[in-house]
Formats: structure tokens, C-alpha cells, sequence
């Protein structure tokens, strides 16, 4: 049988990290001794009295379709949350829960893009953002950075990067891959060209509360009316709550665009997992009290990673300011970064996601949620393994 591939499926690059992932899985599986830097997802529990809340709803039977938006006591707790954490308002309805920031990305992308729009996407990127802009037919347009500038893209790259055919813009910090946070005055001014040139902007917030050294954020709807009209806010609580598998997030968007993603949710996957959701407005009406703590123990991990790193014959890494990455430079061990992480899972039982992943050849991918026992174990095997390759 010969099946016929739709030219959008096609057009996918398969998952790099994936590739990795099942091969260290394996790896362990087989009782190898392996240490993963792979994960994209906080090494935390969930908060228990989340949990509480969501199994009380299913147990007291909360388990039938909800609206395909979300439930309006969820609604109103991000909208809340918006009001209280960023000085932004928005009506109930200006909010749409999705099944995942990852899907509240999807449905802001399908319901604002099409053939012959492009797509801004700064490099090292979130590997979904390039290919869900090929799922709605438009064409992602990379605009490459560098440890050099922190990984954060310039006023100038933005705006010559900008033609007629330019529909939206997509801004991720704190940024996954990099951990790299702009200040509220370099959003700003991205923000003022974007205005300017009448382009909207994807902002992925949903590493906002993970910041360190002092740094701050600003929401980029936050500046103006003008900045407010332009900004469609995608968020969740995966990250913050660690709640990745719980598939819950949120958007934020002026209301037209509101209500074409949610024409677009109703017809897909309709609402988010009713019982999940009631974990949701606990998770941002409850007590925030974890946060600090993790925050304190991400930051041990940080501070620690990165001046082991920079210490490696080979390596050097700019400091991340937010989320749970470090993205060291690995070029001058000769090797690119699918072949680095390789054999360093081969040679050294040690899994990272190659930056190619990300659109960024010249780097791996380390995450830190993960005991600070393994960081020091993983770390040391690095450092034997490039100390071989260098010398
Ligand atoms: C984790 C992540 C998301 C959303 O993850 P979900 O599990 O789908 O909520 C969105 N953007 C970035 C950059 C992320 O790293």
C-alpha cells in the first residue's frame, strides 16, 4: 500500500530531542547508569493541595464537557492573574484555556497565519514554533542570534527583517533554549517596531516567574494600547506549578482574535479536562508558596552549572537569566551538535539535546531540573569527554 502523506504532515521535521530521548531511555532501560540533561519539565511535584482540588472535582463528579474555552471560574482566575501579576485587563472573554501552552501556541498560529504570511521566529527558537508555522501553510522566518548578544535579537534584526508579507511576530522570554530574558526596555522597543509596522505578536510568557539574578520582566501588552492591540499572551502552568502533564494553558488576546481560536478549539480538541481545569484555578487562586523554594534550588543548580561549564577546556556559556536551561558553546571542540551529544550519550552515558534541535548548530541544550547530584555527576563526565576531544 502505497499511503499518500498530506504535504503539511510531510513538510515536519521529526523530533531531534525525541531521537535522543528514547535512546537514553533505552540506555537505562538496560540498566546503564545514564544522566539526563533532556528534560523540559520541572523535577518538582505538583503542589499537593492542586492535586487535592482536581481529585475532589472528580470525585464529586466533575467530569463532563465544560465550555470549549474553559470553565468562567478559570477564566476569571487568569484574568485575575493578568490584572494582579502585570497590570493587564481583560474581559472573561478574552481568555481562552487550551490543552497546553504548546496548544495555546497551535491555536494562535492557525487562527492568525495562512499562505503567504511569514512568521518572526528569533533563533535558538522552541523547536515547535518553525514547524506549527509550516502547519498553517506559512513560512517561519529565522532570525539568528548568537551567545554574542545573549541570544536576544536586535531592534535593527527585527526591523529589517520585516516585509509586507510579515503577520506575526514571536517573542519567548525567559526563553527556552537559552534561559535569556530581555529587559522591559528591549521589549519594549521590539514591541514599539512591531506597533509601528502593524505586526502581531505571539509573547510566550510561560517562563515568566522563573527569574534570577534580580533580572525583571515586563509583558510586551503591557507598554500601550497600542502594545495591548498587538499582543496575543500565550502562558500556562506547566512550568511555574509543575503541571506539564496535566495539559493546561492559556492564552490572552484582544477579542476578535479571542474568539477565532475559540471557533478553532471547538472544532479540535473541544475543552481541556474538565477535573484538570479545577486543579487550574487552585493552582493560580491558592497559596504560591513553592515557588520561592524552587526558585532558590534552580538557582543552586544554576550558579553551580555554569561556572562548571565555563571551567571545561572547550565550553563556554553565557549565564541564563530565566526558565531552567544553560545553552554552552561547543564549537570549539570541533564537533557539531548532533555529533557532540552523540557520543557523549555513547562515550559518557550523559543525555543533552543537540542545539540544532534549535535552529543553533554551535551549542547543546543542558536542563537543570534535575538533583543537583546528577548535575555534579553529568558535569564531570563532560568534562572528561571534552577534555579528550581538545587536550
Ligand atoms: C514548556 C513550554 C511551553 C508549554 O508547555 P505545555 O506543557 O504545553 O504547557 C510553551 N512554550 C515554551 C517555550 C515551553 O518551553
Amino acid at each position: 500500500m502505497n499511503y499518500k502523506i498530506s504535504k503539511r504532515a510531510a513538510s515536519l521535521a521529526p523530533s531531534l530531542t525525541l531521537a535522543i530521548d528514547s535512546k537514553a531511555k533505552a540506555m537505562k532501560a538496560a540498566g546503564e547508569d545514564v544522566v539526563g540533561f533532556g528534560a523540559g519539565e520541572p523535577d518538582f511535584d505538583t503542589p499537593q493541595h492542586i492535586k487535592d482540588a482536581a481529585a475532589k472535582a472528580l470525585a464529586a463528579g466533575f467530569t463532563k464537557y465544560t465550555p470549549s474555552a474553559g470553565i468562567p471560574e478559570l477564566r476569571e482566575a487568569i484574568a485575575a492573574k493578568f490584572k494582579r501579576e502585570n497590570g493587564l485587563t481583560y474581559k472573561s472573554s478574552q481568555i481562552i484555556v487550551s490543552c497546553g501552552g504548546k496548544h495555546s501556541c497551535y491555536n494562535v498560529i492557525l487562527a492568525t497565519c495562512e499562505e503567504g504570511d511569514e512568521v518572526l521566529i528569533p533563533a535558538p527558537y522552541w523547536l515547535s514554533y518553525p514547524e506549527m508555522v509550516k502547519l498553517a501553510g506559512a513560512k517561519p522566518v529565522i532570525l539568528q542570534t548568537t551567545d554574542k548578544t545573549e541570544f536576544k535579537v536586535t531592534p535593527e534584526q527585527l526591523r529589517a527583517a520585516i516585509t509586507p508579507n510579515t503577520r506575526l511576530f514571536i517573542l519567548n522570554s525567559p526563553s527556552n533554549p537559552t534561559g535569556s530574558v530581555y529587559t522591559p526596555e528591549e521589549t519594549k522597543e521590539l514591541g514599539d517596531i512591531c506597533v509601528e509596522k502593524n505586526v502581531l505578536i505571539m509573547s510566550d510568557e510561560i517562563y515568566e516567574h522563573l527569574l534570577y539574578d534580580g533580572a525583571k520582566v515586563k509583558s510586551v501588552a503591557s507598554f500601550s494600547p497600542a502594545h495591548y492591540d498587538h499582543t496575543i499572551i500565550v502562558h500556562g502552568l506547566a512550568k511555574a506549578y509543575s503541571m506539564t502533564g496535566w495539559r493546561l494553558g492559556f492564552l490572552a488576546a484582544p477579542e476578535p482574535i479571542a474568539k477565532a481560536i475559540d471557533a478553532v478549539q471547538s472544532h479540535s480538541t473541544s475543552n481541556p479536562t474538565s477535573f484538570a481545569q479545577k486543579g487550574g484555578v487552585e493552582a493560580l487562586n491558592g497559596p504560591q508558596d513553592h515557588l520561592p523554594v524552587w526558585l532558590a534550588e534552580y538557582d543552586k543548580r544554576r550558579r553551580y552549572a555554569h561556572a562548571k561549564l565555563n571551567s571545561i577546556p572547550g565550553l563556554t556559556c553565557v549565564n541564563a537569566k530565566g526558565a531552567f536551561y544553560l545553552f554552552p558553546n561547543i564549537s570549539k571542540t570541533g564537533l557539531n551538535s548532533s555529533e557532540f551529544c552523540a557520543k557523549l550519550l555513547e562515550q559518557e552515558k550523559v543525555a543533552a539535546v543537540p542545539g540544532i534541535a534549535f535552529g543553533a548548530d554551535e551549542y547543546i541544550r543542558l536542563s537543570y531540573a534535575t538533583s543537583m547530584a546528577n548535575i555534579e555527576k553529568g558535569l564531570s563526565r563532560i568534562e572528561k569527554f571534552c577534555k579528550a576531544l581538545v587536550k
